[in-house]
C-alpha cells in the first residue's frame, strides 16, 4: 500500500547527506497503488518527484516544495524464453540485491555492475555502468507511466536513448527529462550460463584484478567478488564507517569532446576514441567560453569524438585528493578524485561550492565544462 509518512529529510534518504524535508512524502510499496497515487497527484499542478535509493541525487537544504514519493515496490519474476532467462524486476528493487541473486541463480550480464547502490527503477535513468559492462546491453525494456497521458506501457530499450550515464528519462542537472515518466519495472534478458562463468571480461583493471587476460571469462562469483574489493579500495561501496562513500559516486562525467579539442590537450592525458558499443553516448557540449572551438560539421560523415578522464582533468588542474575549500565539510574523497564526500555535517551549498570550485579549475585549465552525474534538486552549479 501506499501510505502518507512524516516528510523525512532528504540528507536522511540520500548517499550525500545532504536535502532538506518535502512537504509531503509518500511510501509505495504495491505498483497498482504507486500508479494510482501518482495519477491522483498529476492531477494537481503541485511539484513532485520519485525517489529510490537516493544515490545519484543531491538536494537543496530548503524544504522541496510538493511531494516525494518513496518507490519501494518489491518483486523479481524469471520468465524462460528462447533467447535467455528474462528478469522483470519491480522498480524498488535494490540493484545490487538483484545482482547477487542473478549471480546465485548462475544468469550472466549484471555481474560486474556489482555493489552500485541504489534501485532497480533506477538504473535506467543514467544507464548505469562498471567495469566493462552497462545496463543497455541486457536491458529489454521498462514498463513506464507516462505524466503527460497518465498510461502505463512496455518500452523497448531501443527507445530510451541509452548512452553513456544517460537517457531520454534523465533530468540532466536538474533540467527536464525529455521524456517525462516514471520507470515502474525493468525487465533484462539474461544468459543462463550452466558453467557457471560470466560474459567475457572487458575492463583492464578488472581482468587484472582477476590475474586473467581481457576477454577471458570467469565464474560469476568470482567476478562479483573482485569488483566489490575494487569498489570498496576506491570508496564506491556504502560503509557508515567510511565517509569517502558519503558522496553520490562519480560527481562527474567524463566529458565528450570533438576529436580536435582532445588534440589540444596534453598527450598524457587519457582518451578514447568513441565507436565501442558501450560507449555511443550523448556529446557533452564544450562551454561556449572555451578556447576551443569545435571544427564545422562534415556532411555525409561521421565526425569522431573522444571521451576523456574528468578525474584525469581535475588532478591535472591541481585539485588533490582531500581537497576542501576552507572551512567547508564538503571534500574530495580520499580514495577517488571524482567523489564529492560529506565529511559529517555539510550543507547542500557546501557541496554546491565545490562542484562549481572544480569546474571552474577544469575550466580554466583546458577549457572543458564538466558535467555533473547526478540529478540536482533546485541547486544551480
Ligand atoms: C558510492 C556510489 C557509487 C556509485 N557507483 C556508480 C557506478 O559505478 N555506476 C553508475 O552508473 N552509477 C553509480 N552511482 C550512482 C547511482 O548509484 C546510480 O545512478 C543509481 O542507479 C541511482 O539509483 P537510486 O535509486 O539511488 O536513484 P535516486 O538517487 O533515488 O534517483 C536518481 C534519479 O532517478 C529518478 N528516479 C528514481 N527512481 C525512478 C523511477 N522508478 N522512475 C523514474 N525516475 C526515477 C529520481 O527522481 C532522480 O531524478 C554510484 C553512487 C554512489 C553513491
Amino acid at each position: 500500500m501506499s501510505e502518507l509518512a512524516d516528510p523525512t529529510p532528504l540528507s536522511e534518504l540520500t548517499t550525500l547527506g545532504v536535502g532538506g524535508a518535502p512537504e509531503r512524502m509518500l511510501v509505495a510499496t504495491e505498483t497498482d497503488d504507486l500508479v494510482d497515487q501518482l495519477i491522483e497527484l498529476w492531477q494537481t499542478d503541485a511539484p513532485w518527484m520519485v525517489l529510490g535509493g537516493g544515490s545519484n541525487t543531491v538536494a537543496t537544504d530548503d524544504e522541496i516544495p510538493g511531494t516525494v514519493v518513496l518507490i519501494r515496490t518489491r518483486g523479481i519474476e524469471r520468465i524462460a524464453t528462447d533467447a535467455g532467462v528474462v528478469l522483470r524486476v519491480q522498480a524498488g528493487e535494490t540493484w545490487d540485491d538483484l545482482v547477487e541473486y542473478a549471480v546465485q541463480h548462475n544468469l550472466a550480464g549484471i555481474e560486474a555492475l556489482s555493489g552500485i547502490p541504489g534501485s532497480v527503477g533506477a538504473a535506467p535513468i543514467q544507464n548505469i555502468g562498471a567495469y566493462g559492462q552497462e545496463l543497455s546491453s541486457v536491458l529489454l525494456g521498462v514498463e513506464l507511466l507516462d505524466v503527460d497521458t497518465g498510461e502505463r506501457s512496455h518500452v523497448s530499450a531501443s527507445a530510451l536513448g541509452l548512452g553513456y550515464r544517460t537517457s531520454v528519462l534523465k533530468r540532466h542537472g536538474g533540467a527536464d527529462a525529455d521524456r517525462d515518466a516514471v520507470v515502474l519495472s525493468v525487465d533484462l534478458l539474461l544468459t543462463e550460463a550452466d558453467d557457471g562463468v560470466g560474459r567475457p571480461i572487458a575492463y583492464a583493471q578488472l581482468a587484472s584484478a582477476l590475474g586473467v587476460e581481457l576477454g577471458e571469462r570467469v565464474e560469476l562469483m568470482r567476478v562479483r567478488e573482485a569488483v566489490l574489493a575494487l569498489r570498496r579500495s576506491k570508496g564506491m561501496i556504502l560503509d557508515p564507517d567510511d565517509r569517502d562513500t558519503c558522496s553520490a559516486g562519480s560527481f562527474f562525467t567524463n566529458p565528450i569532446v570533438p576529436e580536435a579539442a582532445a588534440r589540444a590537450l596534453p598527450s598524457d592525458a587519457p582518451r578514447w576514441p568513441l565507436g565501442e558499443p558501450d560507449d555511443s553516448a550523448t556529446v557533452i557540449p564544450l562551454d561556449g567560453s572555451s578556447d576551443i572551438i569545435a571544427p564545422p560539421p562534415i556532411t555525409g560523415a561521421v565526425r569522431p569524438h573522444v571521451k576523456l578522464s574528468a578525474a584525469w582533468l581535475i588532478e591535472h588542474a591541481r585539485i588533490e585528493r582531500g581537497f576542501h575549500l576552507p572551512g567547508s565539510r564538503a571534500a574530495i574523497s580520499s580514495k577517488h578524485t571524482l567523489a564529492l564526500t560529506n565529511r559529517g555535517n555539510a550543507r547542500s551549498s557546501d557541496i554546491a561550492a565545490l562542484a562549481r570550485f572544480v569546474q571552474a579549475r577544469v575550466q580554466a585549465e583546458f577549457g572543458i565544462t564538466l558535467q555533473p552525474e547526478p540529478v540536482l534538486i533546485d541547486i544551480e552549479l
